[in-house]
């Protein structure tokens, strides 16, 4: 299946009251809108800095525009943000929140806080088609991918959450973005790609490509895609070193198996020992977190410029694995560093709120399956 199959592009939203929705649209796009309502091409790059600078959204303070096109574009568009269906803190900080769309679907995006920084995970599917064992979002199938309008939109809400307006030049508490939420965004790449670069543009939200990070299961076709095109981090979520155990625990792996995926991290534009190739690797309890694994994870990452994260697994109600022991994770860590690859171990964040890498689930998806009954043997999900 080509990797376009699974793209779909999206016409603009349209408010309930039939107004465009402007979030989403490239610099283009905004000003055929502009010219549309009789404006010259100009005027967009003041909607611009008005709606991706200042975090704006009400025409009316818009006040380098002229009345008559701030009343026009009252009448016929909209600068809108996800509803926030949940907001939920951690005790460490972390704040994840459901939100939903116009056509009432929903995901989940998590701010995490660091000293100095902080880094949102978006999502880019509602639910997701991989089917990961180990992953929560993979018992929910897929409903849809998201649009431009609302990927960016989880970055402007968090925006609006932390008081970040208008775009900091520095001491971001939204620093860093992580493609890492629900979803494969190398599924929807089109949506995804169209999003980065509105979240990238140094006139707007300007979060460089050095700060950002997409993660993909292996979608191999896309991959180069990703590296020409955007130019940001990319992260393998790798997570077995054989094609058996690989085929069972990531299923994409079937159809791309690992030679395929380490040829095209060879080949990801741009590589060189400051840009490394981050390889996720979930640690389970007696199923992948052997030393010999470890070494192989070694020989397998000969001639890429890679470094390793070690995600203790991150338990989901009903879900099938263990966390490994500490001690497994040490010693783990350990090959991996001393052939020279730094190692660090995932701290999990977020845990008591169900944030945690691969806990993200739509509530609604949640709490409906709770209403439901029990299959007869007690399997979750
Ligand atoms: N589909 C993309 C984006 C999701 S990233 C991808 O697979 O890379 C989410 C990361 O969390 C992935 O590395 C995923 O494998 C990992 N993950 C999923 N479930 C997990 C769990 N229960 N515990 C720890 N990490 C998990």
């Amino acid at each position: 299946m080509s990797t376009a199959g699974h793209s779909q592009q999206f016409a603009p939203p349209v408010t309930d009251d039939g107004r465009t929705e402007l979030i989403g649209l490239d610099r283009a796009e905004l000003e055929a809108f502009a010219a549309s309502l009789g404006e010259p091409a100009f005027r967009a790059r003041q909607l611009w800095h008005w709606i991706y600078h200042r975090g704006v959204t009400d025409f009316d303070a818009m006040t380098s525009l002229a009345k008559s096109f701030r009343a026009k574009l009252a009448e016929r568009a909209a600068v809108g943000r996800p509803t926030v269906a949940i907001d939920r803190q951690s005790i460490d900080g972390t704040r994840k929140w459901l939100l939903r769309f116009l056509d009432g679907q929903e995901v989940e995006s998590v701010h995490i806080p660091e000293e100095d920084r902080g880094t949102l995970c978006v999502s880019s599917q509602v639910g997701c088609t991989l089917t990961c064992k180990f992953c929560h979002t993979g018992t929910q199938r897929l409903v849809r991918n998201l649009g431009p309008a609302e990927i960016v939109g989880q970055v402007m809400m968090t925006r609006d959450a932390l008081g970040e307006w208008p775009s900091p030049p520095d001491g971001r508490l939204l620093s860093n973005i992580v493609m890492m939420g629900m979803g494969e965004p190398l599924y929807n790449f089109d949506n995804v790609a169209k999003a980065l670069k509105i979240v990238m543009d140094g006139e707007g939200i300007s979060i460089s490509k050095r700060r950002i990070t997409l993660s993909t299961a292996g979608v191999v076709p896309a991959i180069e895609r990703c590296g020409r095109e955007l130019g940001v981090n990319l992260a393998i979520s790798l997570h077995a070193v054989n094609d058996e155990l690989r085929d069972h625990l990531v299923p994409i792996n079937r159809k791309y198996p690992i030679a395929e995926l380490m040829r095209a991290c060879r080949d990801y534009p741009g590589l060189s020992n400051a840009r490394r190739i981050t390889f996720e690797y979930v640690m389970l309890k007696d199923v992948n977190d052997s030393p010999a694994e470890a070494r192989a994870l070694v020989a397998l990452l000969k001639d890429v410029p890679a470094k390793v994260n070690l995600i203790p697994f991150n338990p989901w109600p009903g879900a099938p694995f263990e966390r490994s022991t500490d001690a497994a994770i040490r010693k783990f860590s350990n090959i991996v560093f001393e052939a020279g690859y730094s190692s660090p171990v995932r701290t999990p964040r977020g845990e008591d709120i169900m944030a945690a890498c691969g806990q993200l689930k739509s509530e609604s998806v949640r709490a409906a399956k709770a209403r439901a009954p029990k299959p007869a043997d007690g399997a979750a999900a």
